[in-house]
């Protein structure tokens, strides 16, 4: 059956004009529409805290992300993984297997809170634990030094975790 879908590659949408109904394209050209679904994706989303100078800090979107921590991640090597989600998990995963000593920071209480049930979220905590994964939940970082402060004091946080 014909499908009428038309796909138009190596061209950007640049503006939606929601008066006219129409969108316009990086090459100039125009089409309208009746009803517009955006699905342009996400970004990773970047750490809004204090990030000392040095800290050697990536990100994992692209395959060249992944390549990137792929060559850092060594035995021996202090991990922190921000985030307890399927990505952080993964990454959490590969660096412990790779003989890194990691800690993953969740602010929420279990992982995987939006995915999965409780139950299956305390079967994987139990499972990371149990390949000597430091799970810290209900903990959201707040600055990334790149030594211990000099006086825990000054800490805004209720605790300073040394991952590095
Ligand atoms: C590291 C990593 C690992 C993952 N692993 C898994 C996994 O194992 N299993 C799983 O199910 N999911 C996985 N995901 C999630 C999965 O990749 C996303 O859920 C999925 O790609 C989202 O699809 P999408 O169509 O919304 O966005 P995308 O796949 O990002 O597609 C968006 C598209 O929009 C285009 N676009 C952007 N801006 C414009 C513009 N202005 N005009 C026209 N086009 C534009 C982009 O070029 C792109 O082609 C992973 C994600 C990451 C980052």
């Amino acid at each position: 059956m014909q499908q009428r879908i038309k796909i138009q590659l190596g061209v950007r949408v640049t503006a939606i004009n929601r008066e006219q109904q129409c969108v316009l394209f990086s090459d100039g050209a125009r089409v309208g529409y009746q009803r517009l679904l955006i699905a342009t994706g996400s970004r990773v989303r970047r750490f809004s805290g204090l990030v000392d100078e040095g800290v050697k800090l990536h990100y994992v979107r692209t395959i060249a992300d992944a390549r990137a921590l792929r060559e850092v991640l060594a035995p021996g090597v202090r991990v922190a993984v921000l985030g307890g989600g399927f990505i952080g998990l993964e990454v959490a995963a590969s660096a412990v297997s790779r003989g890194c000593a990691v800690t993953v920071i969740e602010p929420a209480s279990r992982l995987l809170p939006r995915s999965i049930p409780a139950e299956v979220g305390a079967f994987m905590l139990g499972l990371y634990r149990r390949h000597g994964v430091d799970m810290q939940l209900d903990t959201t970082p707040l600055a990334i030094n790149r030594h211990p402060p000099e006086r825990w004091s000054r800490l805004i946080a209720a605790k300073c975790l040394q991952t590095w």
